[in-house]
């Protein structure tokens, strides 16, 4: 134990970073170009990154596994971006920001981590409106903020329903230009297979290109990787379904060692699950949360008759209907954070009132909000006694401002009209905080590879507070990593280019191709997404929104025999050389089956409660979750030693010098 160094600067915390700027090492410009760096993942961390690290005069190639950069994950953001600017004069500052996110997380991130980003929150929305992102703006010209859980005042920037894709084209945009210089070479439709490592060091990956079916090397001073979020080892989530685990997990069997893996994000509000046949969630924005309110039956039979089609939610009474949120937690109402609006969800669903088919769904319902915009709009056109027709009109438009790409979406889906009838949501998988150990440079506990965005174990601690990723995807890609990684590149500006043709590329490929020809070679029954289907049942129903010992024991020897069966009976069709998104995949999903074990093993170790990992034996008589700071006030980051089950764990103590740790309390 205690081999993990955060390199966290000394000095009061509002200092630490600015001084930890002056006193690291700087690369001169003449000698960035002298220096490579490969950049695995081209979302908004791994986009931002590589962007500012080109524009500094690094040379850098960038990888991704879509035909464009915009396409990245990050495309799919709805909300919004936190940044504490304080427009709304509601009293924000950086320590608010810091000190939300901190309790957010359930006081389980470094605080120096979280300070920075906080501090850094407001230069991301300069440099933003600077590349022409367009958020959206109130009637003084100034950006409109709206809120997100867990927090009391205004600081969510936002572009309707499309924040990520208009921040990624930001992003992209600052790439294309470096792309057109010459200094960013981008390689699209390439896998990351693996990581390669020179006396220690990171010094190159291995790519497979996806049309061709070609291994490549790929050589630099240094590996950033920007490969985002791991939800998708739950099969069903809100996550793109490429996303994967990949080049985390390869650098992890290589040395990175992974932190908190069972620290996974339950969005209370996304559109159920319809049946077998999905491959993946839908999210409807927390920002509806602003105006939507959150509710289910007050009465079983009411439940039961809604669920059998003989009631209609708008002909329930307002006094019949449990605002279950705004009942229990009366100071924040429904902009509790994620984990307590998902656990507050599947309490009334488990104990008979959901309202779906399946009883998995709760109602976010707008009426109240249609009524109260439009009586405010109907005063301020000046419109004297409008009837409720009118009200409701004028109403409907101001939601329709707001959200109106939400609510067309979920019309698509679920064929139902959300501006008449409540939306029907249910929780489900969103958001990984465990992921690759960093240190305050971002980097991990391989030198020289560095890991950006929802990829790193990063700075949310048990839970992310809303509209926190992008920022702390930018925070990391714009401002942090282009310091800190000059400061290790400043001992290699004599090394000269790194070849490829030595001994430790030749057996990080052929460890590749091993791999490939062992997929391959499988002659089984079984698809991939057989495989990956019954990963994720196991994950959900016994690593899923509550957790107990003896479920989670049975979830690692499940996903043991699984993987074992995987290997032994996998069948994927088709060839290697050559385009196969089978073979892609296979690939993921063989990483998940090892990941999957890691997580449940992770969440067994920690007998406590925190943010969105509920074990159902820490509990409080009200059923919120139960910490325990005086054995478990640490980050878990797991040393690979070949299978799951004999992973080590490490720990990072947290130190809480600046905050008092209290019990997390919404009331
Ligand atoms: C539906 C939805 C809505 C969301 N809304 C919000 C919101 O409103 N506010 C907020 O703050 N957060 C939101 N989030 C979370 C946020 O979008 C993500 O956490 C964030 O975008 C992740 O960015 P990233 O750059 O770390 O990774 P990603 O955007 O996931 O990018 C990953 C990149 O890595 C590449 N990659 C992965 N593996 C490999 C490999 N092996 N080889 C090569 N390339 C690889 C991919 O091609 C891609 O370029 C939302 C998430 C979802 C799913």
């Amino acid at each position: 134990m205690g081999i993990l160094d955060s390199k966290v600067p000394k000095g009061p915390l509002a200092a630490k970073w600015t001084q930890h700027k002056n006193d690291i090492n700087l690369v001169n410009p003449a000698n960035k170009r002298n220096i490579d760096i490969i950049v695995v993942g081209t979302g908004l961390a791994g986009g931002s990154a590589a962007a500012t690290l080109a524009e500094l005069g690094y040379n850098v190639k960038t990888f991704c596994y879509q035909d464009s950069p915009r396409r990245a994950h990050s495309i799919a953001a709805q909300g919004g971006i936190n940044a504490a600017k304080n427009y709304q004069g509601d009293g924000d500052s950086a320590y608010r920001l810091f000190y939300d996110t901190i309790k957010g997380g359930d006081y389980r991130s470094r605080e120096a981590n979280v300070y920075r980003l906080a501090e850094e929150s407001a230069n991301i929305i300069d440099q933003c409106v600077a590349q022409g992102v367009p958020f959206a703006r109130e009637y003084g010209g100034l950006l409109d903020n709206r809120s997100f859980g867990g927090v009391l005042v205004s600081r969510t920037f936002y572009a309707k329903g499309q924040t990520g894709q208009q921040l990624l084209l930001g992003a992209y945009s600052a790439m294309n230009r470096q792309i057109n210089r010459g200094k960013i070479q981008s390689f699209n439709r390439h896998e990351m297979m693996d990581m390669v490592l020179v006396d220690g060091k990171a010094r190159g990956i291995i790519a497979r290109d996806l049309v061709t079916g070609k291994i490549e090397r790929h050589s630099a001073h240094a590996v950033v990787l920007a490969t985002g979020g791991y939800g998708n080892v739950f099969f069903l989530s809100t996550n793109a379904m490429g996303s994967n685990v990949m080049a985390a997990w390869r650098a992890h069997r290589r040395g990175a060692f992974f932190a908190n893996p069972c620290f996974t994000q339950i969005h209370p509000t996304c559109i159920p699950v319809s049946g077998d046949h999905q491959s993946k969630l839908t999210l409807m924005s927390e920002s509806l949360r602003n105006d939507g309110r959150i509710w289910v039956p007050k009465r079983k039979d009411d439940a039961i008759a809604i669920r059998e089609g003989k009631l209609k939610p708008i002909q329930l009474k307002e006094e019949d209907r449990d605002y279950y949120l705004e009942r229990r937690y009366p100071a924040f109402g429904n902009l509790v954070p994620r984990d307590v609006a998902s656990r507050a969800a599947k309490e009334r669903c488990d104990a008979g009132f959901g309202v779906n088919k399946t009883g998995e769904a709760v109602y976010l319902d707008f009426a109240s909000a249609i009524q109260r915009y439009g009586e405010e709009e109907a005063l301020t056109h000046g419109i004297k006694n409008a009837d409720d027709k009118e009200i409701t009109r004028l109403g409907k438009k101001v939601i329709e401002a707001k959200y109106g790409n939400l609510f067309q979406m979920y019309e698509k889906i679920v064929d139902e009209n959300p501006y008449e009838t409540p939306m029907m949501i249910y929780p489900a998988v969103h958001y990984t905080m465990g992921g690759l150990w960093v240190d305050y440079n971002l980097q991990t506990t391989i030198e020289g590879c560095y890991c950006a965005g929802e990829a790193n174990f990063s700075d949310h601690g048990a839970n992310r507070l809303g509209a926190s990723a992008l920022m702390q995807g930018l925070a990391d890609g714009y401002f942090v990593l282009p310091y800190t990684i000059g400061d290790y590149l400043s001992k290699d500006i004599r090394t000269g280019a790194i070849p490829t043709d030595s001994p430790e590329f030749d057996a990080a490929e052929k460890a590749v191709q091993d791999r490939l020809d062992k997929l391959m070679a499988g002659s089984g029954q079984h698809s991939v997404d057989f495989y990956h289907k019954k990963l994720g049942k196991i994950m959900w129903d016994k690593c899923g929104m509550a957790r107990n010992a003896e479920h989670l024991q049975e979830a690692i020897d499940e996903i043991s025999a699984l993987r074992a069966d995987f290997w032994a009976n996998v069948k994927i069709p088709g060839k290697a050389d050559g385009m196969n998104q089978e073979l892609e995949k296979a690939g993921r999903v063989a990483d998940f089956l090892e990941l999957g074990e890691l997580f449940a093993k992770d969440a067994l170790t920690r007998n406590e409660s925190c943010g969105g990992h509920f074990r159902e034996e820490y509990q409080t008589a009200e059923g919120e979750a139960l910490r325990d700071d005086e054995n478990f006030k640490f980050v878990s980051a797991w040393e690979y030693k070949g299978e799951p089950k004999d992973a080590v764990l490490h720990k990072e103590e947290l130190n809480y010098e600046n905050i008092e740790l209290k019990t997390r309390s919404y009331k």
